[in-house]
């Protein structure tokens, strides 16, 4: 065992996925010295490569909880900026949630009520009959009796963009360390020490003022680091089959939902970036942290029952691909749990960042770096680096 000497930083954040990445690249505005902490050997290799990869309109979360703020926050930032200053496949597709009875109908005008308390406007969202439903979608199951339109949604590829951000972090002077295991946290006067282990069991230490906990599924474990219990997570693993390009036609260009049942919030069928067809995901709760992205033969079957019924004709025998992710859900909220520690203010956690987590990773961000702001001066770079040309050497 090898123990290095500690590398000195104002802020280090814990964890690559798509919200460590986003906060990272945030961060890089400012005159600050930012290392990130992945313990596995590229980003994005955990939640944010096993999700839809939908940037939701934002009709779905409960109206007054953070997730729906920051949804809609955070699509618009999408819209306005992150679109445009980083390069990653992403392609807006509207979404259609599909009733097939009548209490679903029901639902769907609660659906177009919450879209417009959490600030949609009217002309991107819309009930429809069932006869609109079968002209935008001719192959949909002919049971359907309304459908709920919204125009706002978008797909994108979440695993180029968390490396588009970690990227444009980097080119603006972010550290990122892969291979980093972060294994115990302590306090050494004004700073914290964050020890990490790599796979030849050799240690590193980095001294921090500031720590960003966004290590999704082990943010729990990352807390209990510094004897913080003040939330609980638990995972709800989703699985997911990729069909065929040639099955691509038989849905045009939308992303149809189910209305939402215990499969959970974001049953779809939907186009893929790069020309399949993603049907899923199923929800399997008590999920254990090491078996997030696990799959199962019996989940595989069940995906098949949920495509038929909102595609009866969609041919599962041209099944391609699977993958799975899990939610990480904070028990006491059921929303992102995006607050500084009980134990120390400078330990900020960004946990229970279930869906849709994607979508409002740039709001998240932008929230972190208010939190920071009540607690320190930030400085803006003045040559902060917006456009991001193709790299691939990390430090
Ligand atoms: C089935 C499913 C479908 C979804 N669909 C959507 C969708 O369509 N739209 C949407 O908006 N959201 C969606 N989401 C939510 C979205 O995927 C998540 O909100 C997002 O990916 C969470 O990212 P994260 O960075 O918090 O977590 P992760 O991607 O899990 O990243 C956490 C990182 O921390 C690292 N880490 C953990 N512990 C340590 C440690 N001790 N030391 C160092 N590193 C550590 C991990 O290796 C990992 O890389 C979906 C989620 C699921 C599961």
């Amino acid at each position: 065992m090898q123990v290095k000497g500690s590398l000195v930083f104002d802020v280090v954040v814990i964890g690559a996925g798509v919200i460590g990445a986003a906060i990272s690249r945030e961060l890089s505005k400012y005159n600050l010295q930012v290392a990130i902490l992945e313990r596995n050997l590229q980003v994005a290799q955990e939640t944010s490569a096993g999700n839809s990869g939908v940037i939701h309109g934002g009709f779905d979360p409960i109206p007054g909880t953070l997730s729906a703020k920051l949804n809609l926050l955070g699509r618009s930032i999408y819209e306005n900026e992150w679109f445009r200053e980083l390069s990653f496949p992403h392609k807006k597709v509207d979404s259609l949630v599909l009733a097939f009875t009548d209490l679903e109908k029901a639902e769907l005008k609660t659906l177009y009520d919450q879209g417009i308390t959490n600030g949609l406007k009217t002309d991107e969202t819309e009930i429809l009959s069932r006869e609109q439903c079968l002209e935008l979608e001719p192959n949909v199951n002919l049971q359907v009796v309304a459908g709920f339109l919204c125009t706002s949604s978008h797909i994108v590829d979440p695993v180029c963009l968390t490396n588009r951000l970690v990227e444009s972090a980097t080119l603006n002077g972010v550290k990122l360390f892969l291979e980093a295991n972060v294994e115990t946290i302590a306090k050494s006067g004004d700073h914290f020490v964050v020890q990490t282990i790599d796979r030849r069991s050799q240690i590193e230490r980095y001294r921090a003022k500031f720590i960003i906990n966004a290590a999704g599924h082990y943010a729990d474990v990352v807390a209990a680091m510094i004897e913080d219990k003040d939330f609980t997570l638990k995972a709800r693993r989703g699985q997911y089959r990729v069909i065929e390009k040639t099955e691509r036609g038989v849905i045009n260009d939308h992303i149809l939902f189910m209305v939402p049942t215990i499969y959970g919030k974001g049953v779809i069928v939907a186009p893929m970036l790069d020309g399949h067809l993603l049907v899923g995901p199923t929800a399997e709760e008590g999920i254990a942290k090491e078996e997030t992205r696990l799959i199962s033969i019996e989940q595989f079957e069940e995906i098949g029952v949920i495509a038929r019924r909102i595609i009866p004709g969609l041919r599962l025998e041209k099944t391609c691909g699977m993958f799975s992710g899990s939610r990480s859900i904070c028990v006491e909220t059921d929303d992102f749990w995006i607050a500084a520690s009980s134990k120390d203010q400078r330990f900020i956690h960004v946990a229970g960042i279930s869906s849709p987590g994607l979508s409002a990773a740039p709001a998240i961000a932008r929230e972190v770096i208010a939190l920071l702001k009540k607690q320190t001066e930030l400085v803006a770079k003045v040559d902060w680096v917006k456009d991001q040309p193709v790299l691939s050497s990390r430090s």
